[in-house]
Formats: C-alpha cells, sequence, structure tokens
C-alpha cells in the first residue's frame, strides 16, 4: 500500500474544504480494514463496539478542544446547518415568545426566514447596506436591540460569504445566545458556557460533509424534551442527545472523519495554537491585500473573519483572469461567492501556511504584471 501524495494543490475552497494531510493518510491507510477489526468504517454497525468507540472519542476530543462544560451534551446530527435553521426555532420558539436574531449575511438571512416560518421573529440588528454593497461588517454590542425575555438570540459567527466574523462572542445578556458557528467552529477559543447553542456543519473546519455538530446547554434540551410526543422525532434534539447520537443511523464516515480532525487539533496544541497560526495566516494574506491599493478588502476592518479573506480587484475582468491564472497556478476556489463575486481565499483550520505564502507571491507577481 503506498500513501505518496501526488499533486496536492492549495485548496482554498470555503466548504467542503481543505482536511489535514494526515488526516486524509490515516483514512487512506485505514480504509480497507481499521486496525484490528479487519473492515473498513465505511462497513460497520453503527451499533458495534468500534463505532461507538469512535462517536465516544470524537466527542471526548471536542469535549476537551473546546473545554466543553459538563451541562452540555454534544450531538452529531445530518440535514447539515441549514436543517439547524428550522430545528433551532422548532425546539426553541414557542407560541407567544419572540427569538431575536442579528442579520449579517446571507446565511443569517437564510436562517430568519426559515424561522419566521415557524413563528414570531425580530430582527434584533441588521448590518445590511442598500443597494449592492450588501453586508461588509457585524454589529457593534451597542446596536443591537434586544427583545426582553427573547426565547433565544440567533448569531452566526463567521459570514462565510461576507467575509466578516465577530471578533468575540456577542454580548446578549441573560438572552439564550445560538450561534451559527459553521464556518470558525473550533479555529480559535470559545467559551461554550456564554451559549445556549452552537451549531456547526463539519465541511469546513472539522471534517468531511454530511455531519453537524451541535453542542447544546442541558436546560435548552429540557425544552426539547417537553415536546417529544409533538415534535417529529428526527428533528428534536433531546431525542438525539439521549440517545448519544444514535438514534438512527449517523453518518459513520464523516463522524469518523471529524473525530481524526479533532484528534489533529488537539496535536497542534489545541485551539489556542490552531487560533494563532489561523491569525497568522489571516494577517499575512490581510497584509497583501492592504499593502499597495490593487486590491481592495471588502470587510471593514474591524469586522474581517479569520476564515474567509474576501477581497476585489478593480474590474470583474481583472478578477477573472486573476481566478483563472491562479488555478493555473495550482491555487484552486479562490473565486467568491456568486452571490457577492470578488474574491474568496478561505483558510480554515487544515489550510497550511504556505498556501499562504503562494498566494501572496501569486499576487505580488499578477500585480506587478496587470498594476
Ligand atoms: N451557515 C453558514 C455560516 C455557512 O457557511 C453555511 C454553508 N456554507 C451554512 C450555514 C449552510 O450549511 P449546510 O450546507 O451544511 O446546510
Amino acid at each position: 500500500m503506498t500513501t505518496t501524495v501526488v499533486n496536492r494543490i492549495f485548496n482554498f475552497s470555503a466548504g467542503p474544504a481543505v482536511l489535514p494531510l494526515p488526516v486524509l493518510e490515516q483514512m487512506q491507510r485505514e480504509l480497507i480494514a481499521l486496525p484490528g477489526v479487519g473492515m473498513s468504517v465505511l462497513e460497520i454497525s453503527h451499533r458495534s463496539g468500534t463505532f461507538e468507540s469512535i462517536l465516544a472519542e470524537a466527542e471526548a476530543d471536542i469535549r476537551a478542544l473546546a473545554e466543553v462544560p459538563s451541562n452540555y451534551h454534544i450531538v452529531f446530527l445530518q440535514g447539515g446547518a441549514s436543517t439547524q435553521f428550522s430545528m433551532v426555532p422548532m425546539n426553541l420558539l414557542d407560541p407567544g415568545t419572540t427569538a431575536d436574531y442579528v442579520d449579517t449575511g446571507s446565511w443569517s438571512d437564510k436562517a430568519i426566514k426559515e424561522a419566521k416560518k415557524i413563528g414570531s421573529v425580530r430582527v434584533a440588528a441588521s448590518t445590511k447596506q442598500a443597494g449592492t454593497v450588501g453586508y461588509v461588517r457585524v454589529p457593534a454590542a451597542s446596536e443591537l436591540s434586544l427583545t426582553p425575555g427573547a426565547a433565544y438570540v440567533h448569531v452566526t459567527s463567521n459570514n462565510t460569504i461576507e467575509g466578516t466574523q465577530f471578533q468575540s462572542t456577542p454580548d446578549v445578556g441573560d438572552a439564550p445566545l445560538i450561534s451559527d458557528s459553521s464556518s470558525d467552529i473550533l479555529s480559535r477559543p470559545i467559551d461554550v458556557s456564554r451559549h445556549a447553542l452552537i451549531y456547526a456543519g463539519a465541511q469546513k473546519n472539522l471534517g468531511p460533509a454530511g455531519v453537524t455538530l451541535v453542542i447544546v446547554r442541558d436546560d435548552v434540551l429540557e425544552r426539547s424534551r417537553a415536546k417529544k410526543a409533538t415534535l417529529p422525532s428526527m428533528l428534536n434534539y433531546a431525542i438525539h442527545a439521549d440517545n448519544r447520537s444514535l438514534y438512527n443511523t449517523p453518518p459513520t464516515f464523516a463522524v469518523y472523519g471529524v473525530g481524526l480532525v479533532a484528534k489533529w487539533l488537539r496535536a497542534q496544541g489545541g485551539l489556542a495554537a490552531v487560533g494563532k497560526a489561523n491569525e497568522q495566516k489571516a494577517t499575512r494574506l490581510y497584509g497583501e491585500v492592504d499593502r499597495s491599493g490593487f486590491y481592495r478588502g471588502t470587510a471593514d476592518k474591524d469586522s474581517r473573519s479569520l476564515m474567509n479573506i474576501t477581497f476585489r480587484l478593480a474590474t470583474e475582468e481583472l478578477e477573472k483572469l486573476f481566478v483563472k491564472e491562479a488555478t493555473a497556478a495550482g491555487l484552486d476556489g479562490l473565486k467568491g461567492h456568486r452571490s457577492v463575486g470578488g474574491i474568496r481565499a478561505s483558510l480554515y483550520n487544515a489550510f497550511p501556511a504556505a498556501g499562504v505564502d503562494a498566494l501572496v507571491t501569486f499576487m505580488r507577481d499578477f500585480e506587478r504584471r496587470q498594476g
């Protein structure tokens, strides 16, 4: 068996995204037969002791990484973060109560639209600007107009498309804070205890697509438990938590992948070290974006994301050429989201610093030729 790596290029995709090479190599080594098991992880029962250990270890490693307090459950679900847009209000937004949403980008907007189908929603702040500008920042704490007694406050910690990010956990007072952390989960230290619920699709910072991580506080689970008889079981957090993510067949390979990534993150030194590395990568790239005026960052500086670095060139033609030449140079996935255009470099946990160096070199060369 060979694990020779042939022609891996730098993958700036916003998700599914680059995975750590040692994780891919381990998957490759173990794909035909898990050591001591003689079967692939793709072939074993989710009820087997082997898979139960894989699941338990993944949970334990995430718990250790994020210092998840004991009054929180970790569950692995399916349906992507998009299903969470519905599950959150179905479980937690009761008639006669209102949920506050902070609107900071296209994904918050989608979460709001789905929640409105379930119950009463108030937009506690929106940073959407008129016209084509869209969203370029997250709000300051002083801009949040929170509903007293709100069922919860929903935020998007990192706006994948717009390249903005809350620089720290927003202060929502005593209200239960719910965070869509799909694009910055486990990318820096996080104070889980300030949240009622955190959810994230795995396919950016955590592992392969197909599994969604939910970290939920026990008092929030009680609100779901009260709905066991009425809410569809698959959409009830308490049912999944009470069955330790084995209510039905979980996405076994994706959970295995998340487990491997969690171990890799621990081996990097945990979230403090990973956060520092992410900051260094992003700082280097923003430095280049800001250097001469040839490139123009789209996000306000105090809202800039460490995960998705978005910038523009003078014309769309130049942007097209930039993406085309970058791709030819082995820098893939730099085209901005179709809704906003421009360039987007996603620098998730597994993205190597050498890839940022390569992009910076390419940007300088492109500017020299086109500037
Ligand atoms: N929220 C955010 C912040 C995202 O970036 C995405 C995916 N790009 C989603 C939600 C939707 O996730 P999924 O495709 O897993 O449903």
